[in-house]
């Protein structure tokens, strides 16, 4: 016979943790704590499986179900000495109902129930009267709202007139007689409402309620959290049914809830809240104000209302006694119910505990040093992703915000900084060492040099993957993206919101994690990798096979990249030393020049600018792999756009307008994407990357001679498709590498490789790497070419299609594993037969994912690659791949 009812009590259950999928989180833990001779009030559990039964046939129970919840609700008689619809000592139980996962949107427990007009007088005869009609009123209303499905502010309304008519202010004040005379109210009021008397027959009342249970499983709330929350619906729910304990039976009686540590700031302090002669979840219900578990926290909180810790002292003992056992066997930090009973402590729940990223990270810390866990445990124990928030600058959570628009989360950290409208605008301001935002209806590839100087960016319009946010999110600035409350008026120089008007130079800040804009400064903490976060990173980079690296190309970058405990740089992009507004005179002189002696002129005056970048970031990199890429991006994303800026660029260069628009037609490409770009610059105009590559080694020659420190050279050539491309690039490297180390007396050692990002470059790996040292997965634009999906437009329709199914997550954040992926696992193994110890690293946004992490480390990749505030993200989840650990999807 199919067994589907598990009992727990009395130091012995059928049950255990272990069987959380069969009897949910909330019965197998119950039955746990029963095994380890914890009080708990004796009840029983009914199996998931008889959820998924229920289910599949037309809402029936399993034939043997009846029976088999009698036999328990004899094991419960039998330890309580009462009997459930017994007129004299009837048994009271609870029905809760407990998936696998905690989830919201289940129903809500019911308590009390057993009672009716009979055995109320019973409780009555054999406790105090009050208390008697005080729970059977519980129990009309819960079961009313919750089996029924009669509203709650039907009842609320009945007890605030009641209250009103005679004078009486808190339920407390209620006498017995007074919820004697309601709760004949209430039961005309069901009858109203429901078209039936209230159910009097106590087993009615239990079938009727574990239906509920089973019911509220596919109610459109829950299925919406399993949707989003990717729990399966034939996991189905438990229903617990528990012998009653009263906390509602004096002052000597007191129902809580607590977790072991501080879940806010894992402090080793038990931490909750608790009321005297009260019942369920009137804690949380904020009817009245609880009072501290303990003194050090009443104290900390100038509460005068007295503790458990004075007002139930013994009871205050042996509940600290109960949770630290507790935490000692479960190894976390538990998150406990528990209700006293005249003076007796009984536990009612106990689950691990929800926590901050900066709580998760000090217990993880703590119960290492306690012993408690290993240190592979407390890797493996927090998310990395959460670990995000700990990296920016945070608004002080104490500060008051005044909100002017809300818009998408769409790149985490603080700022705050004069408005402006335009990148240039923006970095003349940061040059002359004032803090800006940048405010855009949205932005473009022109915007960068104004993004790099913006300390937040905010966009009217575009969604998490919009350029603004992709970019941001790449530099580690604080974004905001589709504020659509913003309104722009360039030409004014003006944005309106909130109904005010806000001017080129008043003061925002901005919370690219809330998605929050706010008029003025508002106080900010600022991040630090210190305390339990560095001792975490210790432990992970003990265990992490993979290296990690960042994207980086400012000074600034590679300090905040060596900070957070980069390895080196895995992806330098030249052109972002180009945008700078001293230089892009040069670069566009350089573009509009008519042949290579034109090119060559206006390229020797950006050597020393570029030569000067590499020096400052090869000091700051001393000594570690610095992975070079030559210029990449088509040529007219450095040309002028608008009217006046043309004109501007005109007269600068003394090149006539025509000259320029025509120059500007002829670069113009339907599809940047896919066109004049990559590689193929260098393989037109070679003077560009003999340029670069003369400025990389002079500058690494001079490091040399003054630190005695060259970095490891790794120079990279985007967008090859072809063999035949890397030779070309490789031939006049070389030569430039020769003929610096003759003038300069410093041979630089160097590797060259390739930025793999197309399908073809992917499955020519083997061939490609007969000239490669080393291959970079540019995954953002791999991504685009492998699925026919640009970043920057997808943004319209990549939310319904994660939503529809099509995509498991969105593309560009997560690597698309059977598509994209296969790529990757193509060529990695292509290149590693053609060339045995060849370097593969990644180099996409997908480079700081958690979960394209663990794929890289599957693919044995060498290394990941991210923006310099992921990289802690980065190490914390090489961490755990290498230990095996499959990350979560969800954060
Ligand atoms: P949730 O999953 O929403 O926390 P629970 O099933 O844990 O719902 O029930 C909520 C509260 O009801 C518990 O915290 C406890 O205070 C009270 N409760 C549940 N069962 C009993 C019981 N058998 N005796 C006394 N109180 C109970
Ligand atoms: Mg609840
Ligand atoms: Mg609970």
């Amino acid at each position: 016979m199919e067994k589907w009812v598990y009992t727990f009590g009395d130091g012995r259950a059928e049950g255990e943790s272990r069987l959380r999928d069969l009897l949910g989180g909330k019965g197998a833990n119950l039955a746990e704590m029963a095994r380890l001779g914890l009080p708990v009030p004796p009840g029983f559990t009914i199996t998931t499986e008889v959820c998924a039964y229920f289910y599949e046939n037309e809402k029936q129970f399993p034939p043997e179900l009846d029976a088999q919840v009698d036999a328990a609700l004899v094991f419960l008689g039998a330890l309580t000495g009462k009997s459930f619809g017994d007129e004299n000592k009837p048994l009271l139980v609870s029905v809760r109902s407990g998936a696998r996962a905690s989830m919201p949107g289940m129903m809500d427990t019911v308590l009390n129930l057993g009672l009716n007009d009979v055995t109320v007088e019973a409780l009555a005869r054999h406790a105090d009267p009050r208390f008697a009609y005080d729970s059977y009123r519980r129990f009309i209303q819960m079961y009313s709202s919750v089996v029924l499905h009669i509203e709650h502010r039907h009842f609320e309304e009945i007890i605030e007139d009641y209250k009103e008519a005679n004078a009486l202010t808190f339920d407390t004040e209620l006498s017995a007689e007074d919820w004697k005379k309601l709760i004949g109210d209430f039961k005309a009021k069901v009858e109203e409402e429901f078209g039936a008397p209230f159910p009097q027959a106590p087993r009615e009342q239990l079938w009727g309620a574990i239906a509920a249970v089973f019911g509220s499983w596919m109610t459109p709330r829950a299925i919406t959290y399993r949707l989003l929350h990717d729990i399966p619906t034939s996991w189905g729910t438990a229903v617990n049914i528990q012998a009653m304990v009263f906390g509602n039976m004096g002052e000597t009686s007191a129902t809580g809830v607590a977790f072991t540590r501080n879940p806010a700031t894992g402090a080793k302090e038990l931490y909750g809240e608790f009321l005297l002669n009260a019942q369920g979840e009137d804690v949380v219900a904020g009817i009245r104000t609880p009072q501290n578990i303990t003194e050090a926290a009443r104290k900390a909180a100038g509460s005068d209302k007295p503790s458990l810790e004075t007002a139930l002292p013994r009871v205050f003992g042996e509940f600290l006694k109960t949770t630290s056992l507790l935490e000692k066997h479960y190894r976390d930090m538990q998150d406990v119910e528990f209700t006293v009973e005249d003076g007796k402590l009984w536990m009612l729940q106990t689950r691990d505990g929800k926590r901050t990223s900066k709580a998760a990270l000090r217990i993880a810390v703590d119960m290492t040093h306690e012993g408690l866990i290993s240190k592979e445990e407390a890797i493996a124990r927090v998310d990395p992703a959460s670990l995000e928030q700990l990296l920016h600058p945070t608004i002080d959570p104490k500060a008051e915000r005044r909100v002017i628009a809300v818009g998408l989360p769409a790149s985490p950290g603080a700022a705050s900084g004069e408005i402006v409208f335009d990148a240039d605008e923006a970095e003349k301001l940061k040059n002359a060492g004032r803090k800006v935002v940048l405010v855009r209806t949205e932005t473009s590839p022109e915007d960068i040099h104004g993004m790099h100087a913006a300390e937040a960016i905010v966009t009217a319009r575009g969604g998490m993957t919009s350029h603004a946010a992709v970019v941001a999110r790449g530099m580690g600035k604080p974004c905001v993206s589709g504020a659509g409350a913003i309104r722009i008026d360039v030409e004014k120089g003006v944005m309106t919101a909130a109904g005010r008007t806000f001017a080129k130079g008043d003061i925002l800040t901005v919370d690219g994690s809330s998605g929050e804009v706010m008029q003025g400064e508002v106080p900010m903490i600022q991040a630090e990798l210190s305390g339990e976060f560095a001792t975490l990173m210790e432990w992970a980079d003990g265990v992490r096979r993979m290296g990690v690296r960042a994207n980086a190309e400012t000074p600034k970058d590679a300090k905040v990249a060596r900070r957070f405990g980069a390895e080196g740089i895995g992806l330098c992009r030249t052109e972002h030393m180009f945008f700078d507004s001293g230089r892009i005179l040069a670069v566009r002189e350089m573009i509009l020049a008519d042949d290579e002696n034109g090119r060559r002129s206006a390229l020797a005056k950006l050597l020393p600018m570029q030569r000067a970048d590499f020096v400052e970031l090869f000091e700051i990199m001393a000594g570690l792999p610095v992975t070079i890429r030559l210029l990449d991006p088509p040529l007219h994303e450095f040309l002028p756009q608008r009217e006046s800026e043309i004109r501007a660029v005109s007269d600068a260069l003394g090149v006539p307008v025509e000259k320029l628009q025509r120059r500007l037609a002829a670069l113009r490409e339907v599809n940047p994407m896919l066109g004049f770009r990559g590689c193929r610059l260098a393989i037109a105009f070679p003077e560009i990357a003999e340029m670069q590559a003369r400025a990389i080694f002079e500058a690494a020659a001079a490091v040399k001679k003054k630190t005695g420190d060259a970095v490891r050279l790794e120079i990279m050539a985007p967008l090859i498709i072809a063999k035949a491309e890397l030779d070309l690039i490789q031939a006049s490297v070389s030569s430039v590498a020769t003929a610096v180390a003759k003038e300069t007396g410093e041979i630089i050692p160097y590797s060259i490789g390739a930025m793999i990002e197309t399908p073809r470059a992917c499955l020519l790996a083997g061939e490609i790497a007969a000239t490669a040292e080393f291959y970079s997965f540019g995954t953002n634009d791999l991504t685009q070419t492998c699925m026919a999906l640009s970043r920057d437009d997808a943004g319209s329709f990549l939310g319904r299609y994660v939503a529809k199914g099509v995509f498991a997550a969105d593309p560009f954040a997560t690597l698309d594993q059977s598509g994209v992926g296969e790529l990757i696992a193509i060529a990695a193994s292509r290149a590693r037969d053609a060339r045995p110890g060849v370097k593969l690293g990644i180099c996409g946004e997908h480079g700081g994912d958690p979960v394209s992490i663990a794929f890289c480390e599957a693919q044995g990749l060498d290394y990941v690659s991210c923006s310099p505030f992921r990289v802690p993200i980065a190490r914390l989840a090489a961490a755990q791949a290498a230990l095996g650990k499959k990350p979560s999807t969800q954060a």
